[in-house]
């Protein structure tokens, strides 16, 4: 199995975001699919992106499939 390059932590917000090229998505999920240390830290992204989210509002709206859980988030 070959690795990539980590993705940076850039490129993991923007994937979290919903920004990234879908050329470089498929690269991040790739990379996420065999590299653990690379899953934790989006998944301290992806918490700080929500904390982050809920005091910006959802005006930005990233097809992820958190949306359903979106709901009880919200104060
Ligand atoms: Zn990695």
């Amino acid at each position: 199995m070959e690795f990539i390059d980590h993705p940076s932590e850039e490129v993991l917000e923007r994937y979290l975001f919903g920004s990234l090229p879908e050329s470089e998505i498929e690269q991040v999920e790739e990379h996420l699919l065999v590299c653990h240390s690379c899953i934790d830290a989006a998944e301290q992204l992806l918490a700080f992106v929500r904390s982050l989210r809920s005091s910006l509002g959802s005006s930005r709206k990233p097809k992820t499939r958190a949306a359903g859980r979106g709901a009880a988030l919200e104060r």
